[in-house]
């Protein structure tokens, strides 16, 4: 078994072989030489607070606990499925009775301008971005922050705490809606200025690298900008040239069956890389872990996970955001109902059509999301005022 690709779901990938009784040799194809996490990348790592060996996957000394055999600081360049092949950047070919690919995805990079590709215009998705872009965020450094969703937002907070002054900047007013409701979307987005961040509704028109930095245009405004550094965090091209050039069905992202298995039948396909046929792709860190363990289930022929209404976490100025299933605006089927107070954490927004919860969203209340989670997997009934209420225990609902 070859799986190329080190994040969460390769790693997760081989961890959940092992755990089923795989016995068989395998292979982990890693372009990092130790596989690492990425969320802390915006977050304790970019602040300094969180070392490289701190955000390990897993102990280096865990590979070879699990007879994990993993080809670090290599990249595949080619999968061959129809002769079992997959070859590696430094020449060596590795044979594979099946494949699995779990390489992530790239940042998008629009062309805004004349741009050098030393320019200190920045994309965040790896160590050696992250690593890049902390050199930048001195106290006073300017900071421009081109997208507002939550990569975005984390990076603002994170540049605040280390004395940046920062300006972002979306089209969307606000940015975040479809994900956490237009009312939660809003206060989150107010917290920017609060913690001094100049927030803008605008987007940009070009970028012109200066020697003190970069001269950016801003649409509606008469003069350009000067920043030391622009971070562009825009959304996520998912990495298929591999399984393109093998003549896999690809469609923004690789397309997979719910076993996670490809239009070729001994390749499979994992997190952010790949796309559930009909459905949209996750892009978070708990859905690639499970694609990982479904992939396995896949090839150990075992019980798949049951399904899960997706979940996902994000921080920003010191408080936990978290999701779990799909929000929608109120229509004629929706409706939103609030548990507290938005703005006053802990609070919590679902959304309910009819009496079932479809969504959430939360702030500083991971229990609430726990129950809400569960609420939505089994598709209890529930009553919007005790959902709306504070005093009432959200497990309890559960027993109905
Ligand atoms: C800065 C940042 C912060 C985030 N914060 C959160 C968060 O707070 N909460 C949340 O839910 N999600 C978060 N995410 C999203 C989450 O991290 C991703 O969904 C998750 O990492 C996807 O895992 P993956 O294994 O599919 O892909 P990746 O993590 O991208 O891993 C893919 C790996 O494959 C490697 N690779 C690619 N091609 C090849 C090849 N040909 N050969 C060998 N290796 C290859 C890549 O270099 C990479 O190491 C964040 C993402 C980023 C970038």
């Amino acid at each position: 078994m070859v799986v190329v690709g080190g994040g969460i779901a390769g790693v997760s990938t081989v961890a959940e072989l092992r755990k089923g009784g795989y016995a068989g040799e395998l292979v982990l194809v890693s372009a990092d030489a130790v596989p690492y996490d990425r969320p802390p990348l915006s977050k304790a790592y970019l602040a300094g607070e969180k070392s490289l060996d701190a955000i390990a996957l897993q102990h280096p000394d865990w590979y070879a606990d699990q007879q994990v055999l993993l080809v670090g600081g290599t990249v595949a360049v080619a999968v061959r499925p129809e002769v079992g092949e997959v070859e590696l950047a430094d020449g060596r070919v590795l044979s594979a009775d099946r494949i699995v690919l779990a390489t992530g995805g790239r940042a998008v990079r629009p062309a805004f301008g004349e741009v050098r590709r030393d320019a200190p215009v920045h994309v965040l998705r790896d160590v050696a971005d992250a690593d890049r872009l902390r050199t930048q965020l001195v106290p006073g450094a300017r900071l421009l922050i081109v997208g507002g969703g939550l990569i975005g937002a984390e990076v603002a907070s994170t540049a605040r705490g280390l004395g940046a002054e920062v300006v972002l900047v979306d089209p969307l007013d606000p940015p975040l809606a479809a994900a956490v409701g237009t009312e939660v979307a809003r206060w989150l987005h107010g917290l920017h200025a609060e913690h001094g961040v100049e927030a803008l509704t605008t987007t940009v028109e070009t970028l012109l690298e200066t020697r003190a930095g970069v001269a950016v245009q801003l649409k509606g405004e008469p003069d350009s900008r000067e920043f030391d550094a622009v971070l562009v965090a825009v959304g996520l091209v998912p990495e298929t040239g591999l399984a393109e050039a093998a003549g896999l069905e690809t469609s923004r992202g690789i397309l997979v069956d719910s076993g996670q298995v490809t239009s070729h039948p001994s390749v499979l396909a994992v997190g952010d890389c790949a796309r559930l046929r009909d459905h949209r792709r996750a892009e978070h860190w708990e859905a690639a872990q499970r694609d990982g363990a479904r992939a396995a289930a896949t090839i150990l022929q075992s019980e798949p996970l049951p399904a899960t209404a997706p979940w996902w976490w994000s921080d920003r100025y010191g408080l936990h955001v978290e999701g779990v299933g799909e929000m929608r605006s109120a229509d004629a089927e929706h409706r939103t109902v609030v548990r507290g107070v938005v703005g006053e954490p802990p609070f919590a927004a679902f959304t309910l059509r009819g009496e079932r919860v479809v969504g959430a969203v939360t702030v500083d209340d991971p229990a609430a999301t726990k129950a809400v989670r569960r609420l939505i997997d089994r598709g209890v009934d529930v009553r919007p005022a005790d959902l709306a209420d504070p005093a009432q225990n959200l497990r309890t609902l559960l027993r109905r």
